[in-house]
């Protein structure tokens, strides 16, 4: 039986000639392609700087250090989410909490966080860093967060792995209006690949500086940022404790291919998700709620069960959607109720929205090649289930 998967990549001819011809090339690493791709990134989402990493992942870790998490810190996110968002403060050795989701858009709620920051200050802890991610795409109300940053004296790092191409309030996700830094992910299932690949975004000229460093190894190279004067013409400097979580030339050909289609890929789903929701109509479910002054880059096509209206269960809804071929999946499970997480405290019941949620949620297959007859099948199957 052949499947259908909740996410593929699309990979062109022209895709892999311009990987062919980074590996002929004099770069394997380090090469022009990723100041290229820096480039046609921050360009393109309008901020002054982007760091290329090796991964999303990567590009949150050096973000939180960037933006001063270390001990005795604590950031914040969305339970709702990839672990990644909230492991990142415990590699800074800060420490993390929670805000539950709203029900609606997915993603954090303003009032909920407005409440826990109120109650923070009462008890002295503030946090010193908030994530918020856009779920799915779809931007979190920076506006309204960002007021909140102002009065309680957070940072924001937005986690924008689902959100390359979204727009909010007549700018794109990524100029950082309202954040220090926003993180990309360049996976496999996002919205373009370079494989494995992150990126850091940021208007900030010192977070910058900070970020290029610490992707390799902490070792600086200009002379205006070292502290001892140079030796000779081969001398370089270790000013902080950083990584190598550098992407490669090879990674940087691919994701810049790809970035030449974005607009192709957005209209896709864009067209993808305004079918779904006419197919759907008169279904027992709801899907994500839209930001009025917003437009979603449709990294996932979540639907809702309305359990109440559904004769089957949501694990019989999903694995028989399985079963008819139909490869759906979850996004997510809530970060706090993973064992790890209940090791450092967090238990059920903690972030109620987030757990209902999960209990409902089943994302469809959503990528740029989705054929409509494909769709069509897994409009079929949900409805047959729902029935
Ligand atoms: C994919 C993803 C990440 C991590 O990105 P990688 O490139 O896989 O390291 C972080 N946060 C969210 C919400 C993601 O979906």
């Amino acid at each position: 039986m052949s499947t259908i998967p909740y996410a593929r990549q699309d990979v062109s001819d022209a895709d892999v000639e311009a990987v062919a011809r980074a590996l002929k090339s004099d770069w394997l690493t380090q090469g022009p392609r990723i100041a290229e791709f820096e480039r046609a990134v921050a360009q393109y989402c309008g901020v002054r700087h982007a760091v290329a990493m090796s991964n999303g992942t990567a590009a949150l870790h050096l973000a939180g250090i960037a933006a001063g998490l270390g001990p005795g810190k604590r950031l914040w996110t969305s339970p709702n989410t990839f672990v990644a968002s909230a492991n990142c403060a415990l590699y800074c050795g800060a420490t993390v909490g929670f805000v539950d989701i709203d029900p609606r858009s997915y993603n954090i709620s303003v009032a909920a966080l407005e409440e826990k920051l109120a109650a923070a200050k009462e008890h002295g802890s503030l946090p010193a860093v908030l994530v918020p991610v856009h779920f799915g795409g779809q931007p979190c109300e920076m506006r309204e967060i960002g007021g909140l940053s102002e009065r309680y004296g957070f940072r924001i790092i937005e986690d924008a792995s689902h959100a390359l191409g979204a727009e909010y309030r007549g700018g794109k996700i990524g100029d950082c209006t309202y954040s220090d830094v926003t993180v990309l992910s360049f996976h496999a299932v996002k919205i373009i690949t370079s494989g494995e690949g992150g990126m850091a975004l940021t208007n900030r000229d010192d977070l910058y500086r900070s970020l290029s460093r610490l992707r390799t190894h902490g070792i600086t190279r200009d002379p205006a940022e070292m502290e001892q004067p140079a030796d000779g013409p081969w001398y370089y400097e270790q000013t902080d404790l950083g990584y190598n979580y550098r992407m490669t030339d090879i990674q940087a050909a691919l994701g810049l291919s790809q970035f030449s289609r974005l607009g192709e890929f957005l209209a896709r789903r864009r067209a993808l998700a305004a079918r779904y929701e006419r197919l759907l109509a008169g279904l027992p479910l709801s899907t994500q709620g839209q930001h009025p002054d917003a437009q979603s880059a449709w990294h996932l096509y979540v639907v809702r069960l309305d359990s109440a209206r559904c004769r089957r269960s949501h694990r019989e809804v999903f694995e028989g959607m399985r079963a008819r071929g139909v490869m759906v999946n979850l996004h997510y499970i809530p970060v706090h109720l993973q064992p790890y997480y209940r090791k450092l405290g967090f238990s059920r019941g903690d972030f109620p929205q987030a757990e209902r949620y999960y209990a409902e949620a089943i994302s469809l297959p959503m990528y740029f090649g989705l054929a409509e007859r494909d769709q069509d099948e897994v409009v079929k199957a949900l409805r047959e289930l729902l029935a």
